[in-house]
């Protein structure tokens, strides 16, 4: 039941953009305000920074607000937790997408390519590189380091 007509006319403003022959879905823009050049945002912002005091003001209370909440529980703020936590993406050599990185490098799956021999490609171009480092020998914890003081 929630249908809605698939015809009609796009609220203005928009952007529609599509190809020529018309093989593939069009795709659009519709904002309630069109970007526009603003000279009196001072440099280096963005002259497509939109300053509507009321709007930003608003979303910096929100977070604060959140970050304070977050303390109590301890140390991290709850939305840096959840951005850490929440890592979405595309892996490239499991052509697979995943709702947590952490969780996704760990999948049986991806720590098979890991320790696959799919990197040659990338282990044929260090080879033609030169090791021009100091390699030091592991450090051993047994040996003190000597302490030179004033
Ligand atoms: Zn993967």
């Amino acid at each position: 039941g929630t249908q809605k007509a698939r015809t009609g006319r796009l609220k203005k403003p928009f952007v529609k953009v599509e190809d020529t022959c018309q093989l593939y879905r069009p795709f659009y823009l519709q904002l309630t305000n069109m970007p526009l050049i603003n000279y009196s945002i001072q440099k280096p912002s963005s002259p497509f920074d939109v300053d509507k005091p009321s709007s930003i003001q608003k979303q910096t209370q929100v977070k604060l607000r959140i970050q304070t909440d977050g303390n109590k529980g301890g140390g991290i703020p709850v939305q840096l937790q959840l951005k850490e936590k929440k890592k979405k993406g595309y892996c490239e050599c499991c052509l697979q997408k995943y709702e947590d990185l952490e969780t996704h490098l760990l999948s049986e799956q991806h720590r098979n390519f890991a320790q696959s021999s799919h990197y040659q490609v990338v282990d044929d171009i260090v080879s033609k590189l030169i090791f021009d480092f100091v390699e030091y020998e592991r450090d051993m914890p047994k040996k003190k380091r000597i302490k030179y003081s004033i």
